[in-house]
């Protein structure tokens, strides 16, 4: 992985076999980034993409292998108990075109992945809310 600043706004490349979301969280912890957006796109052939069911309050995950282009990567940087908080959700395309998605747990570049970074001056923590079953925003 390598990036470069400009003003608030970074440009991250994440190199063949690299993961994305382990990649990301090192590189928000390098640059002390605690409140954030995400926007990207790449190509991988090893993924983990999840779906939370809102009745079971449980998520379910599933892995996706072969070529897909990541055709939108998206999501946001804040902190939960002052540590790197990565919520990130990614819509991919098969050899046939088609798309799937969900909730991005991880995934391995299999040609580029590059994000685009804008960091956001302040601090939004998350905590854990039973009645949804997410760690969401405290604002
Ligand atoms: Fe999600």
């Amino acid at each position: 992985m390598t990036y470069k600043r400009f003003g608030n706004t970074y440009i991250v490349s994440i190199e063949k076999g690299e993961e994305v979301v382990e990649s990301l969280k090192r590189f928000c912890e390098a640059e002390n980034i605690k409140l954030g957006y995400i926007t990207g796109i790449g190509a991988s052939n090893k993924l983990v993409i999840g779906i939370f069911d809102t009745k079971e309050k449980v998520y379910s995950s599933t892995e996706v292998a072969g070529e897909h282009e990541i055709t939108s990567i998206t999501g946001n940087i804040t902190t939960m108990k002052g540590q790197t908080y990565l919520h990130i959700h990614a819509t991919l395309a098969n050899s046939r075109f088609e798309a799937i998605g969900g909730h991005l747990n991880s995934a391995v570049v299999s040609g580029v992945c590059e994000v685009f970074v804008q960091k956001v001056e302040g601090e939004v923590d998350r905590e854990f809310d039973p009645n949804v079953g997410l760690n969401v925003l405290r604002l």
